[in-house]
């Protein structure tokens, strides 16, 4: 891009030192560029005139043409309002302006004609516009039919005219000036292989589209842009990883034989079979593994990532899993110590709770390496856990932990990076893994051990608890366990507790012939684990709890999860829930217990669970329901704040940007030919510019 685009803002015609405040604090645009690459997030389609008579109660903004026929001022104070009436061959229409009225009142004129853009409201038996925009529609200002951007603005800007239709009067303005110094920014080969407009029609185009085909041209173009660039990136970061860092070479596999041959308690499924021989191939191959296992809730990743640790160990390494709970932890220790025994190997856990004499004896035990395996929570991150040769850190359920978290796992052993394998039951569509993991390896899960039954998943209102209650009876006298839970968003939110606390008097009084256990955030480490302990062995026949059962908690009895206010619950969540039951060999249900009053969004939620019990659908859906940056929080959230394209909705696009990434990377790795000349510049001139940079870092 030319030098005129760093130019700032202040000195576009038409802003001022103002305006450009105004600009740099609501919008964060400083330079011409920044303006440029402020897009419409919309548009209005002017391109139809709408007769009077033809109004109905279900418009949106419409535009009409007619004459003004007659206005007044009327009201006092602040109720004051003026009030007009446009008429056309068909009928009239009232037009009504609270704010501003004086102004408009001295700028429209009585007999004149308009183009009038605004929704009509019904009131008091007939339609009306209220604060319509008005254009004279003379012989000299027939309008070509448009459409009409709208940008994103702020309060603040359109008390200072910097609405839409300002941002569009200086998109103009610097467009005037601007448009012969827009550079091309992609290669022309790629232009012409992807057919693509020019960088300068695109911007053109963007702001001020003439007709529907020729703006999406533009979206595509642009998108096109943005993924690529970002795709390039992230591959680069990539190769240069793998390029860099070296890792510990395991290609021994003693252990892991012994205990294939000897103590699997079941046949591995397909998809974990994979998996492993992904994993054995990164080990082996001296460079650092990077790589994210993700699987649908009960896909069984905890016995891959054991047997991970077997071929780290029998190289003589040291391996390190992660839990983000205590519950968690507690029951990964618990489930792999019985196979560990067997095979002679040492095993701890370490968690904020632990005593000191326990944290001692660890500490000794993992410098000198007798210690073998150490499991826990984020307590495994302190400085003071050192290992002898940390060979492979696994993080179970990942989105949990922050990205600085992660980051200290690869600084526990100093030689070599340790393997990372992180893991995660919230599966992502293809798309979204491809970009938020960009620089991870993605293996995945995509298949259930044999023999597990589908869920049921059942929405019931409220008002039917009394068939709801019946139906836990029915399955306890089968001898099965319930889980029902409730929304704690927050941990401290008192009301919740209370929802809670009442929730499990009522169960205990409708089921007095039944124990009744009780789980949540608040309580102290060791009375959780005897909740769950109870739990586990069938002492307690429900289980009243928040979602502090949300990951991982594995009890293959349990046959019922009951979800109250299942509408305050998030898709991932709710999915996240149902995958407590369904564990064992009979059938389970989840119960789905609402309102009857739902928002559109939360039917569409609810509908959504009981339709599939894919995760990786539940996932596209969410991506579609709530966008990417929601769905992955805000820890990874920047890296999705893109400018114009859409991952939930432009994975198309995605993927051809990506395929040509790579295809020009293997090409052409260091950007040396002629060719790809402006590729570079780019480049270049996007690690200059820290604001668009920043954007995607
Ligand atoms: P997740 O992927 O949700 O972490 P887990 O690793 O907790 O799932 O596994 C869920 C349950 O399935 C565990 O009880 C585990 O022992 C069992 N399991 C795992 N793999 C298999 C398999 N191949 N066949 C049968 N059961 C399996
Ligand atoms: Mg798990």
């Amino acid at each position: 891009m030319s030098r005129f685009f760093d130019t700032k803002i202040e000195f576009l015609k038409g802003v001022g030192p103002t305006k450009a405040e105004l600009l740099n604090k609501e919008l964060k645009i400083f330079s011409f560029g920044d303006l440029l690459q402020h897009y419409p997030f919309r548009y209005e389609d002017r391109t139809k005139v709408y007769q009077i008579h033809e109004i109905t109660g279900s418009m949106t903004n419409i535009q009409l043409r007619g004459c003004l026929r007659d206005m007044r001022m009327i009201g006092e104070g602040r109720k004051k309002r003026l009030v007009a009436h446009l008429v056309d061959d068909t009928g009239e229409i009232e037009l009504v302006w609270f704010k501003g009225a004086s102004w408009m009142q001295k700028n429209i004129k009585v007999g004149a004609v308009y183009l009038v853009f605004g929704k009509p409201t019904y009131f008091n038996g007939k339609y009306n516009i209220a604060h319509p925009e008005m254009d004279p529609a003379t012989e000299g200002n027939q309008r070509p039919s448009y459409l009409h951007p709208i940008y994103p603005s702020t309060e603040k800007l359109r008390a200072r005219y910097l609405d839409s239709k300002g941002i569009s009067k200086l998109q103009k303005n610097l467009l005037i000036e601007g448009y012969k110094l827009i550079n091309e920014s992609l290669s022309q080969q790629l232009v012409e292989w992807h057919q693509l407009i020019s960088k300068k029609e695109a911007l053109k185009s963007i702001h001020f589209p003439s007709d529907q085909n020729v703006l999406r041209k533009a979206q595509y173009r642009l998108k096109f842009e943005e993924f690529f660039y970002l795709q390039l990136r992230l591959i680069k970061l990539k190769l240069t990883r793998v390029e860099k860092f070296k890792g510990q070479v395991f290609d021994s596999t003693t252990i892991l034989t012994d205990f294939y041959n000897n103590h699997l308690p079941f046949e591995l499924t397909n998809a974990q079979k994979k998996v492993i021989r992904e994993i054995y191939h990164d080990l082996k191959s001296g460079k650092q593994m990077n790589r994210l296992i993700q699987g649908d809730v009960g896909s069984g990743k905890t016995i891959v990532s054991f047997i991970c640790m077997l071929i780290v160990i029998g190289n003589g390494a040291q391996a390190a899993l992660m839990a983000p709970t205590e519950i968690l932890a507690d029951q990964h220790y618990k489930g792999l110590k019985p196979f560990a025994d067997e095979l002679g190997l040492e095993i701890a856990m370490l968690k904020g709770s632990s005593r000191k004499k326990a944290r001692q004896i660890i500490s000794e035990t993992l410098a000198d390496g007798s210690l073998q395996i150490l499991v826990g929570t984020h307590a495994l991150i302190e400085d003071t856990v050192q290992f002898k040769n940390l060979g492979l850190a696994i993080v179970d359920e990942q989105h949990r932990f922050g990205v600085a978290q992660r980051a200290k796992l690869w600084k526990k052993n100093q030689a070599y990076f340790p393997h990372i394998l992180v893991m995660t039951a919230t599966p992502i569509p293809r798309t979204l893994a491809m970009t938020v993991y960009g620089d991870l390896d993605v293996s995945t899960i995509d298949e259930l051990p044999a023999g597990r039954k589908e869920i049921q998943t059942i929405h019931k209102y409220d008002s039917n608890r009394l068939e709801l209650f019946g139906f836990i009876r029915k399955q306890i006298a089968l001898g099965r366990q319930v889980y029902v839970v409730y929304p704690l968003i927050e941990e401290s939110e008192k009301l919740d507790l209370k929802d809670l606390t009442d929730g499990f008097e009522s169960i205990n009084r409708a089921f007095p012939e039944y124990q009744v256990g009780i789980l949540h955030g608040k309580m102290k480490a060791d009375a959780k684990e005897y909740e769950m302990q109870r739990f586990v062995k069938n002492e307690t026949q429900i289980m009243v709890a928040t979602t502090v059962i949300e990951v991982g908690v594995n009890v293959p009895n349990a046959t019922v999860m009951v979800i109250e206010n299942a509408e305050r619950f998030g898709l991932a969540q709710l999915h996240q829930l149902r995958g407590r039951v369904g564990r064992g060999a009979d059938q389970s249900y989840c119960v789905l217990m609402t309102s009857v009053k739902l928002t559109k969004e939360s039917k569409n939620r609810i509908q959504t669970m009981v339709g599939t019990n894919n995760g990786f659908e539940i996932a596209e859906a969410d991506l579609k329901l709530r966008g990417p940056g929601d769905m992955m929080g805000t820890q990874q959230s920047g890296i999705l704040d893109l400018l114009i394209a859409d991952l939930g909705k432009d994975s198309a696009i995605l993927d051809i940007a990506r395929q040509a990434a790579q295809e020009l990377l293997k090409e052409d790795p260091n950007l040396e030919k002629e060719e790809n000349a402006p590729i570079k510049l780019q480049i270049k001139n996007q690690r200059k510019s820290s604001l668009n940079w920043s954007r995607i870092s």
